[in-house]
């Protein structure tokens, strides 16, 4: 009998019974890092002395010392292990997202540091070698952006276009593009969808004519008209992506930049992707490992002081500021 899938989830108290201590945050990285065994990242010997007082390994070979955080994330940060962990379990769990000072206020953390974190995590988030999709697609673009004051809903200028295309069933793939002209739209499409893909479906946006060809067919719903669904012609699925989007947009990130839409819409996407890996922690506490190291300084290249921060950060607190 298959294994209940649900009896590896895990929930807020199980994951401070498990990773509660740097020592057991230490193990259960050093498997995820070294499941045949640790090894020196000097040498590569796999001759190596514990030094169990300060989780350190020696190496017999080169005389190296490392602990299990060394070449990674983990290490250039002063957070502790235990606290990377629950970050990223947030993370994960946070079905709408979750905003930096929410975050920084339940970690006891600043919220620079929960800022980073969010970043950190949010860049892990993201599918190695996405496959083309396949079978039935949904495409459909939207606005994301905030409001500016006196201006009216039409106010377009400080939007961003957001292209995605959904496997019924299947993944989403998320791409910011400069306009919604067919060039821009069918070069995505191309660029996400397998070329034996069966069906697409779009609304009856003149950029997407001429996107199917003999062996996959195009089918469109007339939005103006009405239509939304005719037979299983319809675009319901990434609907669906598009309100999880905006909710979580509203709901913690006032302050989305175009800068970081990009690896926020990768974020919504592997979340999506992985709706029902009971793993994902997991997954993403390993492309952690694997995540190249940044500073906190190139990722706020974007000019923002310390007084934006602060301000972001009151504001953040009382939106209505
Ligand atoms: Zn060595």
């Amino acid at each position: 009998m298959p294994a209940k899938r649900t009896s590896n989830k895990i929930d807020l108290s199980g994951l401070i019974d498990r990773y509660g201590s740097e020592d057991k945050c230490s193990a259960y990285l050093e498997g995820l890092r070294w499941p045949e065994g640790v090894r020196c990242p000097r040498c590569d010997s796999d001759k190596l002395s514990r030094i169990v007082k300060r989780g350190q390994f020696d190496c017999d070979s080169c005389r190296y010392q490392f602990s299990v955080k060394v070449g990674t994330i983990f290490h250039d940060s002063k957070l502790k292990l235990s606290k990377w962990f629950l970050a990223t379990f947030m993370i994960c769990e946070a079905k709408k997202g979750i905003s930096a000072n929410q975050l920084g206020r339940t970690l006891g953390v600043s919220y620079k540091t929960a800022w980073y974190l969010c970043h950190r995590i949010r860049a892990a988030m993201k599918d190695a070698a996405p496959e083309p999709l396949r079978g039935t697609i949904e495409i459909d673009e939207t606005l994301v952006g905030g409001k500016v004051r006196g201006k009216g809903k039409g106010y377009r200028s400080n939007k961003s276009i957001v292209i995605g295309a959904v496997e019924r069933g299947g993944d989403v793939r998320l791409k910011v593009i400069k306009r919604q002209n067919k060039r821009h739209m069918q070069t995505f499409v191309r660029s996400v969808v397998h070329e034996d893909a069966e069906r697409l479906m779009t609304d009856e946006a003149y950029a997407y004519v001429g996107i199917g060809d003999a062996n996959t067919t195009h089918e469109t719903v007339h939005h103006k008209a009405e239509e939304w669904v005719r037979a299983d012609v319809h675009t319901n699925q990434i609907e669906g992506v598009w309100s999880l989007l905006k909710r979580s947009i509203v709901g913690s990130y006032h302050q989305l930049s175009a800068k970081h839409l990009p690896a926020y819409l990768d974020e919504v996407s592997f979340k999506y992707n992985n709706r029902d890996n009971v793993f994902l922690f997991r997954d993403t506490l390993i492309a952690l490992l694997a995540s190249e190291t940044m500073p906190y300084q190139e990722l706020i290249r974007e000019k923002v002081s310390d007084s934006t921060l602060a301000r972001r950060k009151r504001k953040a607190k009382d939106p209505t500021r």
